[in-house]
C-alpha cells in the first residue's frame, strides 16, 4: 500500500512540525515537511495527523501474551510462590485455543496502547498458538516456544517446527526465537545444546531474518543460589557471569530483567554485546527488584523495554513502563537529570528493534519498516506543548493513540479495528476463563490434577 501521513508533528531523528511521512509497501520512503511531500506524493492514500503525533510505533520486547488470561488471577505474591504454587498449576490446563484466544487479546490492547511490536515467549501448539494470533490481527511479532529443563530436548524440536512454519512470514512480520526459560529452571546442558541449534537454525533459516535466544535472567536477589542448587552450577561471580563463561550468551540474545548483577556480570554483557529487557512494572508489582537504567546504557549495553506478561504487570501499556522506569532511576538515585526522556522513548523504539535483532525498527527513516503510530495531542494534558519527548513519557496516556500502522497497513484507525468484533471478543475471553477454572475444578476433584 502506497501512503502519505501528513500534517502532524513527525518525531524522526528531528522533530518536523506539519512534517509527512510516505510508505510505500511496507518500509517508510520518505520523511520531510508536509507541502513538499504532498506535492510529489500526490496520488498516494492519505492519512490527515492534523492535531496528531506521528510515532515510531513502541516495541515490547518482553511478554508472555497469551497470560492475559490468568490478569489479575493471583495477585500478591513473591516470584517463586506465584509461578510454583499458581500460574504453573493453572497453566498445565489451557488449552491451545486459550493461548491463541489470550494472545489475540494481547494484541489488540497492545495496538489500542500503540505498541506495534510484541517479542512473547509461550508455549506453543499446532492446533493454537501466539502466532496464528498475531497473523491474524497484523501486529509485528518475535515468538519463541519456551522450555524448562524437563522439557527442553521437545522444546528444540519444537523450536525448529515453528521456526520451519513460521520465521519471515508476511514479509518478516512474524519471527520466532528460541526461548529457554531461565537458568533455575533450565540447566547447563539444555542451554548448551539451545546454542547449538539455535546457531544452526540461524545458518539455516536466519539469514534475512534474525533468529535470537530469548531467556529471562537475574530477575530475583535468589537466582544465583536457586540455579546452583537446582543444578550444581558456580554462580559466585553472577548469573550472568555463569552463563557468559559457559558460552550462553552473545549478541544474538536477550536477557528479560537483568536486575540482578555483579559488576562482572555488567562487563560481560558489554564484552558479548547482549541486549536487555527492562520489566519495570512487573518487577515492582512482584517485589523483586529494580532495573538500573541509567548504569548499563552507560557502558553501552543495549537496553529496551518491556512489560511482561499480563499476569504480573496487569496490563501492556508502554507509555506506562516509560513514565514508571524513569520515576524510579529519578527517584532512587535522588538526581531528576536522570534519564532524559529522548533515551527513555528510544528504549521503547528503537533499542527494542535492535533487542529483536532488526536494523530496520523502530524509528521513522527512510528505508525503515513502516511501523507507526499516531498519537492525539488535541487533549487537555498536552496542552500546552513544551517537548515531545517528556509529553510522550510523562503526559501521553496509551489512550491517546489514534492509529495504528504495521508493515505499511493500517491495521488501527481512531481506535477501531477494520471487520473486527472486538465486544465478541470480550465474552469469548470471559467464556474460556470460566470454563478453564471449571476443568481445574472438575480435576481436583477427580485428584487428576496434572503437574505443570
Ligand atoms: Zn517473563
Amino acid at each position: 500500500m502506497n501512503l502519505i501521513i501528513d500534517g502532524g508533528i513527525v518525531v524522526s531523528d528531528k522533530i518536523i512540525k506539519d512534517g509527512a511521512v510516505v510508505v510505500e509497501d511496507n518500509r517508510i520512503v520518505a520523511v520531510g515537511s508536509s507541502t513538499e511531500l504532498k506535492s510529489r506524493y500526490s496520488g498516494y492514500e492519505r492519512i490527515d495527523a492534523e492535531g496528531c503525533a506521528v510515532l515510531p510505533g513502541l516495541i515490547n520486547t518482553h511478554t508472555h501474551a497469551a497470560m492475559s488470561l490468568l490478569r489479575g488471577y493471583a495477585e500478591g505474591l513473591p516470584l517463586s510462590k506465584w509461578l510454583n504454587e499458581k500460574i504453573w498449576p493453572v497453566e498445565a490446563h489451557l488449552k491451545p485455543r486459550d493461548i491463541q484466544l489470550g494472545a489475540e487479546l494481547a494484541a489488540y490492547e497492545s495496538l489500542l496502547f500503540g505498541c506495534t511490536t510484541l517479542n512473547s515467549m509461550y508455549f506453543y501448539y499446532d492446533e493454537g498458538n501466539e502466532l496464528q494470533a498475531f497473523e491474524k490481527v497484523g501486529i509485528r511479532a518475535t515468538v519463541g516456544h519456551t522450555f524448562f529443563e524437563k522439557t527442553w530436548e521437545e522444546g528444540l524440536k519444537m523450536t525448529e517446527q515453528v521456526v520451519v512454519k513460521w520465521h519471515g512470514k508476511d514479509n518478516g512480520r512474524l519471527r520466532v526465537s528460541v526461548c529457554p526459560h531461565a537458568p533455575y529452571s533450565t540447566g547447563p546442558t539444555a542451554y548448551e545444546n539451545t546454542i547449538r541449534i539455535a546457531n544452526w537454525l540461524s545458518v539455516m533459516y536466519g539469514r534475512q531474518y534474525k533468529i535470537i535466544i530469548h531467556t529471562h535472567a537475574a530477575e530475583s536477589k535468589d537466582e544465583c543460589a536457586e540455579t546452583s542448587k537446582a543444578f550444581n552450577v558456580d554462580t559466585k561471580e553472577g548469573i550472568i557471569s555463569y552463563m557468559a563463561r559457559r558460552g550462553f550468551i552473545s549478541p544474538d540474545t536477550l536477557i528479560a530483567h537483568a536486575i540482578h548483577l555483579t559488576d562482572t556480570d555488567v562487563e560481560l554483557l558489554k564484552k558479548y554485546e547482549t541486549k536487555v529487557s527492562f520489566n519495570p512494572v512487573s518487577n515492582l508489582k512482584l517485589g523483586v527488584g529494580v532495573p538500573n537504567a541509567v548504569a548499563l546504557p552507560e557502558q553501552g549495553i543495549t537496553v529496551s523495554l518491556g512489560t511482561d506478561g499480563p499476569a504480573s504487570n496487569n496490563t501492556l501499556d508502554m507509555f506506562e513502563t516509560m513514565k514508571v522506569i524513569s520515576l524510579l532511576m529519578k527517584g532512587l538515585f535522588f538526581d531528576p537529570t536522570l534519564v532524559p526522556s529522548i533515551n527513555i522513548f528510544k528504549y521503547a523504539t528503537e533499542n527494542g528493534g535492535i533487542a529483536l535483532g532488526y536494523n530496520d525498527l523502530g524509528a521513522i527513516r527512510p528505508g525503515y519498516l513502516a511501523d507507526m503510530i499516531l498519537l492525539d495531542l488535541k487533549v487537555p494534558h498536552a496542552k500546552p506543548l513544551y517537548n515531545i519527548y517528556d509529553h510522550l513519557v510523562f503526559s501521553a496516556r496509551s489512550s491517546d493513540v489514534k492509529t495504528a500502522i504495521v508493515n505499511g497497513r493500517i491495521v488501527m484507525e481512531n481506535r477501531q479495528f477494520p471487520n473486527v468484533k472486538l465486544d465478541r471478543l470480550l465474552e469469548e475471553v470471559e467464556k474460556a476463563k470460566e470454563e478453564l477454572f471449571l476443568r481445574i475444578e472438575d480435576s481436583s476433584a477427580s485428584g487428576k490434577g496434572k503437574e505443570a
